[in-house]
């Protein structure tokens, strides 16, 4: 099994290396033709609209998407699931459209622009230590995405920050960021379940 990892920007050498310490073979991927060749693909943290933007020049919306249709399981992170969702409530930028949500950039303002929590994760025993760096949130979500974390705003709403849709897994946080593998765990167990 070969997990790929969106090498256009952001912290993608993070994600090779907790799944190469996971013992997965994970490559970088930058060409419609090294897409092809793997059987899960990581799009890691960063800055959205220029992981869109490269993915444009690289010619690789299309294919990404292609694949996604045909059920190979994504994990995206932070920017990622940015990529991954339909729209953002801030505006335009080029998307995947492979999520049904939308979703909110930088969400959790000036006074929590990076934090941590413990987070309940919907089939894991023990909570996840969660960084979040200008994160977003779910704003709205299709009646497919199922929930499996959330985070409560100082207004005392709940926002998802953890989804699942078929085989796409979004987070707003980086499990890259903290060595917890139950993340990239659950996304190598979605491809044995092909
Ligand atoms: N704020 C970034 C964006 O909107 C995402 C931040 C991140 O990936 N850590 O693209």
């Amino acid at each position: 099994m070969i997990v790929g990892v969106l090498a256009l920007q952001g912290d993608f050498r993070e994600h090779i290396a907790i799944l190469s310490k996971m013992g997965v073979d994970a490559e970088e991927i930058r060409t419609p033709e090294e897409l092809a060749a793997v059987d899960a693909l990581v799009i890691p943290g960063g800055e959205s609209t220029t992981i869109g933007r490269l993915a444009e020049v690289y010619g690789l919306i299309g294919p990404i998407q292609s694949r996604c249709e045909a059920g190979m399981p994504v994990l995206g992170t932070c920017a990622g699931m940015i990529f991954l969702a339909s729209s953002t409530a801030d505006g335009d930028q080029a998307q995947l459209g492979v999520l049904d949500a939308c979703v909110r950039r930088n969400a959790f303002g000036r006074q929590f622009d990076s934090f941590e929590a413990d987070l309940e994760v919907v089939g894991l025993d023990e909570p996840m230590h969660a960084v979040f760096i200008r994160a977003p949130w779910m704003e709205k979500i299709g009646a497919d995405v199922e929930v499996l974390a959330s985070v409560i705003d100082t207004e005392g709403e709940s926002h998802p920050v953890l989804v699942r849709e078929g085989r796409i897994l979004a987070t707003s946080f980086h499990p890259e960021l903290t060595g917890d593998e139950r993340l990239h765990r659950m996304l190598v167990d979605l491809v044995d379940d092909i």
